[in-house]
């Protein structure tokens, strides 16, 4: 389908072996002279799409798309790679804009980057028709739709374009989209029968937590020790949220940005370029930041409030492990958000002066967004559907095993209906008259001017709850009103009331249930650090710095001159030479030729002094997936004992009263910890040459084909068990 001179360009200047899902349909779709919308979740690859036609057909292609800060990257990157491209915006010069323009003219030009309004000047467009491009990319195409979540007028008159360039395919380019919005493109844009290329929305390596709000800055703590001095963007509603929360975050001795629209230019420069290259990790910001940002190391992505759309919540919750490693997602919702959130609508709706169905569209995205956090189903699978997909877990899995409902995180709290009847009788003997954070001072018996003055001292309801945190009673309020068991009133200052559900509660014919996040600071399942060995480990840090260095004399941010997936990958290789450095994948020859000296000298010499051997075999040890435990959990603290004891995995599930799924898991932390000389405990000897003698002949890699393999009768576990195993005789070899 995709001819196989675009395969060896793509080996060539990117280094890649093979194509991701959809990319070879979507470059053969230009190749072939067809329009194409392609919706491809964030990270997926969608720039290659676009960036290979050009190398094969030896003509322009242009790019539009709607980030200066984006198109600079890119450009840097396309460069680096060997790929002649540039970016036509408002920022350039005279002389710089010449220049470009005469790379164009002489036919060396293979990439041009420019924003739609630039594009559609009546100069710039005449240019370009003079330099007859063989494709044109929309990037971001979604801004086209009134019915998505980022509508940008400007795009509109992208239309004209299908009339300006009649034989030019035209390929649309989108990460979210529902299948609505996928229609509008296509229809807005004139697309003349397009291949519809629509990708999972699903992302595997990230695992979802949608919590409610108790205690914020405690559980953004919590979330940021699970992945210490790793890149994690925080994002708030306000400007005025994301001050607070830097500060505080500060105070508790973590290096914290603000970051919002609202800062002046220097200094908002100054921390993008800090985040960029690595410099800074954390960022409180408004959904302004991200965008111009193409860090792909990003492990943990916190909304400290619910997002306006889901949408949105898949576009910045796309931004975490865009290198493919685990990455966690942590949203904290209260159902103040969704109060909140109205209010900024309908006043932004007012200055727009847009009509009503504008407004409309707005609230009904945000409802449903609300009614994903409020519910408890599989994360994975709500968004999926969302953007109208099936989901499927992986072969042999029961659930997502990926975010807090599939990992059963939520405990209830005890005594919660006891403690749901004090919250509404207190909401009733307040008159219904007072805000939420009012209700919680009362009930913890606070001694304030303002308790004093209303003589709520005096009620029996006073106290009741003062062995709790005010923040949490909040919570539990917000709960409450998510259950339909109190309302909170519209307008400025709204008020705590009863609803049709609460006297039942207080008589105790509907029982009521509050829930609180199980998951402490050491119970992290997924994320940094990277699942290397000890002293592979301390290679990718050095070699980290080594990136940096690099970036930094060239001006350019580290992840475009590779990733944290390559940069592991070559910790597991060891590449002596720069011949073997170039099958490591992800490394193109433009790039082995221009960093590939640095690098083998630095993997060597650390070698060397740490007694490693080079060369190691690729991937000698099993890919990290889902519930890889680097370190070893509390749970799997308790549970090592009776490992010791060669109990089994039923045994030991009985014994602490988990699932039997969690107990393989902590059994497979045991092994990579303590490395027992042997697993005859839990898989029998004859079992385990068989499926040591698969491993071997299928190579390191993936369980699925082992599972398959074995027609699915040996479970996952036994294959887990065995590659843990065989991962520590083999450390243990060198
Ligand atoms: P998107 O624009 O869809 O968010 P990008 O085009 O930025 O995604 O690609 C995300 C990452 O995936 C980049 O680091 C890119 O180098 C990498 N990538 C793209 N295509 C491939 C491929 N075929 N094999 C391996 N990595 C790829
Ligand atoms: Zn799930």
């Amino acid at each position: 389908m995709i001819p196989p001179e675009a395969l060896a360009i793509i080996k060539r200047l990117w280094g890649f072996d093979t194509l991701r899902p959809l990319q070879a349909e979507a470059i053969a779709a230009t190749l072939s002279g067809r329009d194409s919308l392609t919706v491809m979740p964030t990270g997926g690859g969608k720039s290659l799409c676009y960036q290979v036609p050009p190398m094969v057909t030896g003509r322009l292609t242009v790019v539009v798309s709607p980030l200066i800060a984006l198109m600079q990257d890119q450009v840097a990157g396309l460069r680096l790679a060997g790929v002649p491209a540039a970016a036509l915006h408002s920022n350039l010069s005279a002389g710089e804009s010449a220049e470009i323009r005469a790379l164009a003219a002489s036919g060396e030009l293979r990439l041009l980057l420019v924003a739609p309004e630039r594009l559609l000047l009546p100069d710039t467009l005449a240019w370009i028709v003079k330099m007859n491009p063989g494709a044109i990319a929309i990037d971001e195409a979604h801004c086209i739709s009134q019915w998505g979540h980022d509508f940008r007028p400007e795009y509109r008159r992208l239309a004209e374009l299908r009339e300006v360039f009649p034989g030019v395919p035209i390929g649309a380019y989108t990460a979210t989209a529902t299948p609505r919005v996928q229609d509008d493109i296509a229809a807005q844009l004139h697309l003349r029968d397009p291949v519809r290329l629509v990708g999972r929305f699903d992302r595997p390596n990230l695992t979802y937590r949608v919590l409610p709000r108790a205690d914020q800055v405690g559980q953004i703590m919590d979330s940021l020790h699970r992945h210490k001095d790793r890149a994690a963007i925080i994002y708030c509603i306000t400007r005025k949220d994301t001050e607070i929360l830097a500060g505080a975050l500060k105070a508790g001795g973590i290096d914290a940005h603000a970051y919002h629209a609202g800062l002046d230019a220097s200094r908002r420069t100054k921390i993008s370029r800090g985040f960029r290259d690595e410099r800074v990790n954390v960022i409180c910001a408004t959904v302004a930041f991200g965008m111009g940002i193409d860090r792909s190391d990003v492990r943990l992505i916190l909304h400290a409030s619910m997002p306006k759309s889901i949408e949105h919540y898949q576009q910045e919750t796309g931004r975490a492990g865009r290198d493919g490693l685990p990455a966690e997602c942590v949203l904290l919702h209260s159902s103040a958000d969704l109060t909140r959130w109205q209010k900024i609508m309908r006043m932004g709706w007012e200055e727009s002066g847009a009509g009503p169905e504008v407004l409309r569209a707005q609230y009904d995205l945000l409802d449903e967004m609300h009614r994903m956090v409020t519910s408890k189903r599989c994360r994975h699978a709500a968004i999926s559907e969302y953007f109208g997909q099936q989901y499927q877990p992986a072969a042999g899995a029961t659930h997502c095993g990926a975010c807090d409902a599939c990992l059963g995180e939520l405990n209830t709290v005890p005594d919660s209906h006891d403690t749901a009847r004090k919250i509404i009788s207190c909401v009733a003997r307040v008159n219904q008259s007072f805000g939420a954070a009012y209700v919680a001072e009362v009930l913890t018996g606070a001694n304030t001017r303002k308790v004093r003055e209303w003589k709520h001292d005096q009620l029996s309801t006073y106290g009741l709850l003062k062995h709790f945190p005010k923040e949490r009673i909040v919570g539990y309020i917000n709960q409450l009103i998510d259950a339909g068991h109190l309302a909170r009133s519209p307008g400025e200052y709204p008020v705590i009331t009863l609803t049709e559900s609460s006297m039942p509660v207080l008589r105790n014919q509907t029982m009521a249930v509050l829930v609180e996040p199980k998951l402490t600071r050491s119970e992290s399942r997924t994320g940094a650090p990277p699942a290397l060995a000890g002293d592979e480990s301390a290679l990718f840090e050095a070699l980290r710095a080594l990136r940096r260095e690099m970036a930094e004399k060239r001006g350019v941010p580290p992840f475009i001159i590779m990733s944290d997936a390559v940069l592991e990958e070559i910790c597991r290789v060891r590449p002596g030479s720069v011949e073997s450095l170039i099958n490591v994948r992800g490394i193109g020859t433009r790039k082995a030729d221009e960093f590939g000296g640095e690098i083998v000298q630095a993997v060597r010499a650390y070698c060397q002094n740490h007694g490693m051997q080079l060369d190691a075999t690729q991937g000698s040890r099993p890919r990290r997936h889902f519930g890889d435990a680097p370190r070893m959990t509390a749970g799997a603290r308790d549970a090592a004992p009776l490992f010791r004891n060669g109990q089994s995995i039923e045994e030991v599930a009985v014994a602490l009263g988990r699932a039997r799924s969690t107990i393989a898991d902590y059994l497979e932390a045991f092994i990579r910890v303590e490395r027992p000389a042997s697993v005859d405990a839990w898989v029998n000897p004859d079992l385990y040459a068989r499926v040591a003698a698969v491993m071997d002949e299928l190579g390191p890699g993936r369980f699925k084909p082992i599972f398959e393999r074995f027609e699915g009768r040996v479970p996952y576990d036994v294959i887990r068990i065995v590659a843990a195993h065989r991962a520590c005789a083999q450390a243990a070899d060198r």
